[in-house]
């Protein structure tokens, strides 16, 4: 596979160089400038192929030749210690959990690929990996780097916007690992982060390295959970699913397109957003209007801009009709997502967390509509219950358990350095630090 950005569509770069640079010098998204064919490989998957050797597999169809089969078994080994679950609910419904990582969100999967990536390619450099996070992205990216030699992380968060227990996570590693809380939005901490990139003199002195889903060597591994879930049951093998994709900036949803583009049979894709609607609003009337981001329950979707928007405009050539036709959406405010998750807890015996519940009640809505009505979906199961244990608490009457992991990083103290949401401060930050 070779990256371009839109502006520059002939000026291709390899997997490394993409990322390593993680935005195009002109300031873009990379996007993938042609998709391989995978489905033949896609065809011989089945329960008895492992979730590390199919990531191993299709990272060495993807990446090849710059990582052979043997690096790609190296980079699979290292980041997937932990594997998805494919539970089903009943005839017509699977969640597809994604929380077993060592930060109890999918995020963990993307962030681990990226660290084995770079670890497999750095070749004795330095690099500093900026992250803007609304809440998992910076604890699965410091967890997922957190020790690496020659490779600094620095999250900025925007302030009083995250759970308490993802502060926890994002500030209490330390060593390599840096939290910068800004006093500003997610959406301020995101333009920060693609200002940095732009900065001539920061570009100059440091080699910054993203690390958010805009990063392609995040948001590809993301398709390898699509693979598996299609090759894990016979029934979704035999009936194309569709994928229900509780979603904020869209790199999930992206990465099961491209999964699709190269050959994984499916139905067709769910967008579940929570009241940040603007991807849906999209796919009702053609026009792209992104808008200050609303703060809800299942704040990890709080995004009013979505980045990955761009991406999923590509794989369609721009043609709204025709994203229309794969894509469905549905909007899920915070009282129907408290909703969603009692009836999951009252039919099913689970507990889901409020992002995953926005997925259930939009899959729940799509299998009610008449045709529908042996349809199979997957709704991706995005976070761990424990870790928004006030919400499932207030919906379902039940305390989740926090996995053990997140209970020790609960009593470790705070570190982070408090910053104005601009450019300046940032910059002069990362100067002083690093250079
Ligand atoms: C990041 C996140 C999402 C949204 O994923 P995108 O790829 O940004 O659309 C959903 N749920 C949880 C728990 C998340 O952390």
């Amino acid at each position: 596979m070779k990256f371009a950005s839109r502006l520059h569509p002939h000026d291709p770069v390899s997997f490394r160089e993409a990322l390593f640079s993680g935005l195009a010098p002109d300031g873009g998204l990379y996007l993938p400038v042609d998709h391989p064919d995978l489905s033949t490989l896609i065809a011989g998957l089945d329960e008895s192929v492992t979730f590390g050797d199919l990531a191993a597999a299709v990272s060495a169809a993807l990446f090849a030749p710059e990582i052979d089969a043997a690096a790609a078994q190296r980079i699979a080994r290292r980041a997937f210690f932990f594997a998805p679950r494919l539970v089903r609910l009943d005839g017509r419904m699977l969640l597809l959990e994604l929380f077993h990582g060592p930060t109890c969100a999918f995020k963990d999967f993307g962030a681990n690929f990226l660290a084995a990536c770079i670890e497999e390619l750095l070749a004795g450099e330095r690099c500093q990996i900026l992250v803007a996070t609304s809440g998992d992205t910076g604890s699965a990216v410091a967890h997922a780097f957190y020790n690496r030699a020659n490779i600094d992380v620095i999250l900025l968060y925007p302030s009083g916007r995250v759970s308490a227990l993802q502060e926890q996570q994002l500030t209490t590693l330390g060593g390599n690992v840096h939290a910068l809380e800004v006093r500003g939005s997610f959406d301020d901490c995101q333009r920060l982060v693609k200002a940095a990139f732009r900065d001539r003199r920061l570009r100059a002195t440091l080699r910054l390295t993203s690390a958010n889903s805009i990063n392609i060597g995040r948001l590809l591994p993301q398709s390898f959970y699509y693979l598996h879930a299609v090759s894990q049951h016979s029934t979704l093998r035999q009936k194309r699913p569709w994928f229900c994709v509780p979603s904020g900036n869209f790199g999930n949803l992206t990465a099961g397109l491209y999964a699709w583009h190269w050959g994984m049979p499916v139905a067709g894709f769910l967008a579940a957003t929570n009241i940040n609607d603007v991807v849906p609003d999209y796919l009702k009337c053609g026009v792209f209007s992104p808008r200050p981001s609303r703060h809800t329950l299942s704040n990890a979707m709080d995004v009013g801009h979505p980045g990955n928007f761009e991406r999923m405009e590509q794989l369609f050539a721009g043609d709204w009709r025709a994203m229309k036709t794969v894509v469905k959406s549905g909007v899920v405010n915070d009282e129907r997502t408290l909703w969603s998750m009692n009836q999951m807890h009252r039919r099913f015996g689970v507990l889901v967390d409020p992002h995953t519940a926005v997925g259930c009640a939009v899959a729940e809505d799509f299998i009610e509509e008449k045709p529908r009505r042996d349809a199979q979906v997957v709704i991706l199961a995005t976070a761990h219950p424990g870790k928004f244990a006030e919400t499932v608490k207030r919906a379902t009457g039940e305390e989740p358990e926090l996995p053990e992991r997140l209970v020790r990083c609960l009593a470790l103290p705070k570190q982070s350095v408090s910053m104005a949401p601009e450019l300046a401060a940032l910059s002069n930050y990362l100067l002083e630090t690093f250079a």
